[in-house]
């Protein structure tokens, strides 16, 4: 067997699961989309019929006033709705469990009727929230009570409650957003009372053969969080009182440690859930970025948990088990952990889908069936959008020439890889080298095809994906020695001086400020690397793992000025969810940032810029230019002249929105019709 440790079931007493690996609970919008329970239901039924062993939902309110507008579990209405979910999953596939997540938000509500233990703010916040009173707290608890018994209805296997990331149960754990004077605050024993009543009475009102489990935060990130001792209480009184199992979780959302961007390393957290482990005797889950099976039996083996949940690694690939048993996980399409088309888009309020897979959460809409018709098409550019064509297209049975002017696919992706902290886009590149092998592309690497090869050639279709050229911009002295382009400097074509203005500030200014601002190998691939630049403390947990801790910082070896002209605030455009981290990286590097800047001239001083209305000169030795892209589409407008049936995709389609989600969406969408 290829993972014994993540092959093996694990016995619940009342129930056993069929193996260790968990889709953990990821809210991807569908949950209150019109039509959004039938999607949801083939979502998960398609991860169901592929060897996950078990499957927790997007967390759901135990009452109308926490959610407002979100999915709610109080009643048979909504317990009906569930069952569409349930019943699907369970015809998957009868032996995987499903268990329901309630998640009440508690002061993270997006609603002015918000509750918590005080009126505390979250930093995250929308609203202060109300406090709770005695009455408040017992319907609370009430409300969890009865949202667990319709999940019990509604076909569910079993709950998790959510006990972190600073939803209201977690409010009343922490002392910061507990002030209460009653029998919920002050001593750690009453700020656990909520907790505690809420898992005492949903256990009495399930009984004992239905999966109950808590999602403690088994290190917050808080300055000022949870001791230690703390969590190891909670955990052991929650298996006093019936818990089937515990659930780690690393933080809460206001917290300023990465835990799941692709700059964290690969299970940076899973030590944590394995000192728990040794506290309790119920099994407990671990998560974060375990993205590849290895990954996940490494962890089992090492004794750090009984159980993995993997939420994004099941977004990118719903097949990852089956891949997994089978021995074919050179074909898994890895998790990235860029956020960007899953937490950038359920922070941002869109439906949650997957850059590297548009068809998550649009199961019943995009599908990538066999094809009636054959054709043999050419696709130019083995970029993003190029790739996601061919494999697409060529999956469904038509006959694809994939050429491409350099020596390797990959285009955009190969400049990423560059980045430290963007080491997972290698794994990308090699899910598509594989499916390049395994649905029979003909690669012509190093081959410029140009409008008459294409068309003597005869092919129905001819797809461009040439992708962009970095845009030029319009500034006297831009052809000066010491101006490079973005390109030059990450593919270490052009040597960088001491002193760098960066022109442009959007996603690829901040890479390249990343990439020459670090020294020293990527903390993404060494956690004790990652823990002293983040301030967490792994060995002696202080509360919160983060108290009193100092990140240990290396200056850039260069001075640094990142310009933009926008006057938004720098970097402001960056992911939602992701954003932040790389501002901050930047900021401790001390790499000055500037807004509503002029550019006036490059020269032998430097780069004369104007802000405020004032001249100013920045002696620098070099000035990169990272000023967006402009569409490279020489060759479809040959193509069309010729009457060459032709399709534009990705950069090629629309520079702007160079970004490899829309590009990859963009191309699975046409290959999906053609
Ligand atoms: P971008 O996000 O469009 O940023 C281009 C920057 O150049 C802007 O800061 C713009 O700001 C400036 N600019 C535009 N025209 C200019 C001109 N004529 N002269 C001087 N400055 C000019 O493009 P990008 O940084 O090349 O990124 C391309 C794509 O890759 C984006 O879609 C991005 O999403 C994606 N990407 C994302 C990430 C990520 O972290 N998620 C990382 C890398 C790339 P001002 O106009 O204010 O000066
Ligand atoms: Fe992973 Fe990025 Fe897909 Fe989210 S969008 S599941 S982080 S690859």
């Amino acid at each position: 067997m290829n993972y014994p440790k993540l092959l093996e079931p694990l016995d619940l007493g009342h129930t056993t699961l069929k193996n260790r690996s968990i889709m953990g609970s990821m809210h991807t919008g569908l949950e209150e989309m019109e039509g959004g329970f039938e999607r949801m239901a083939a979502y998960f039924a398609e991860r169901a019929a592929n060897g996950i062993g078990m499957i927790i939902t997007g967390g759901i309110a135990p009452n109308f006033e926490s959610s407002r507008g979100g999915a709610t579990m109080s009643n048979d209405e909504e317990a009906a709705q569930h069952r569409l979910v349930t019943e699907a999953v369970h015809s998957a596939d009868p032996d995987v469990k499903i268990c329901m997540q309630i998640l009440h938000p508690g002061p993270l509500a997006y609603t002015p009727d918000a509750v918590a233990p005080s009126a505390v703010k979250s930093r995250i916040g929308r609203y202060v929230p109300a406090e709770l009173d005695a009455a408040g707290i017992q319907k609370q608890i009430d409300d969890h009570v009865r949202c667990a018994v319709m999940a019990r209805k509604a076909g569910y296997d079993g709950v998790e409650i959510i006990g972190s990331a600073g939803y209201l149960i977690s409010s009343f754990l922490v002392e910061k957003t507990n002030l209460r004077e009653d029998e919920y605050g002050g001593s750690y024993e009453n700020r656990m009372r909520f907790a505690l009543e809420i898992v005492e009475q949903t256990r009495a009102a399930v009984g004992d053969d239905f999966i109950l489990i808590f999602r403690i935060a088994a290190m917050d990130m808080l300055q000022g969080g949870m001791s230690w001792d703390e969590i190891v209480t909670l955990a052991q009184r929650l298996e006093q009182l019936g818990v089937s199992i515990i659930s780690t979780h690393f933080t809460w959302h206001e917290s300023a440690v990465p835990t799941i961007a692709t700059m964290v390393p690969r299970a940076a957290f899973t030590g944590v859930t394995g000192r728990l482990r040794k506290e309790v005797n119920v099994p407990v889950i671990t998560s974060n970025r375990i993205n590849m099976p290895d990954v996940a039996e490494e962890v089992l083996e090492r004794g750090e948990a009984d159980l993995v949940s993997m939420a994004r690694t099941l977004l990118a690939d719903p097949e990852f088990m089956r891949k997994a048993i089978e021995g074919r996980e050179d074909e898994i399409n890895t998790c990235i952990a860029c956020n960007q088309a899953c937490l950038d888009h359920t922070f941002g309020g869109k439906l949650t889908s997957c850059l590297v897979n548009p068809r998550a959460c649009h199961e019943t809409k995009l599908n990538y069936l066999p094809t009636k018709s054959p054709k043999k098409l050419a696709v130019v550019g083995a970029g993003p959008a190029g790739l996601a064509y061919a494999v697409t297209a060529a999956q469904r049975g038509h006959d694809v020439t994939l050429f491409e002017a350099s020596g390797e696919i990959g285009g955009q992706f190969n400049l990423a890889k560059q980045i430290p902290g963007k080491e997972e886009f290698n794994e990308t590149i090699r899910y598509f080298n594989r499916m390049i092998e395994v649905h029979g592309i003909d690669l012509r690497l190093n081959m410029r095809a140009d409008a008459k090869l294409l068309k003597d050639a005869g092919f129905d279709r001819v797809i461009i994906s040439t992708g962009i050229t970095p845009r030029v911009p319009d500034i006297a002295g831009i052809d000066h020695p010491k101006v490079a382009g973005y390109i030059d400097v990450i593919q270490g074509k052009k040597s960088v001086g001491d002193r760098v203005a960066v022109v442009g500030a959007g996603g690829i200014g901040f890479d390249v400020c990343e990439l020459i601002s670090h020294s020293g190998p990527s903390s993404a691939l060494d956690r004790d690397l990652f823990a002293a630049e983040w301030g967490v403390d792994f060995e002696n947990h202080p509360r919160g793992g983060v108290t009193g801790v100092e990140p240990q910082v290396t200056p850039s070896p260069r001075e640094i000025f990142l310009l933009q002209r926008k006057e938004t605030s720098v970097g402001s455009g960056l992911g939602k969810t992701t954003g932040w981290t790389h501002r901050i990286t930047l900021n401790r590097r001390g790499i000055k940032m500037m807004k509503a800047v002029e550019y006036e001239r490059i020269d032998d001083a430097g780069l004369h810029i104007v802000r405020d209305g004032m001249p100013e000169v920045l002696e620098v030795d070099t000035v990169i230019i990272c000023a967006g892209q402009e569409p490279l589409r020489g060759l479809y407008d040959e193509l069309v002249a010729q009457d060459v049936p032709a399709d534009l995709i990705g950069g090629a389609f629309e520079a702007a929105e160079l970004d490899a989600k829309a590009a990859i969406k963009q191309a699975s969408y046409l290959a999906a019709e053609v």
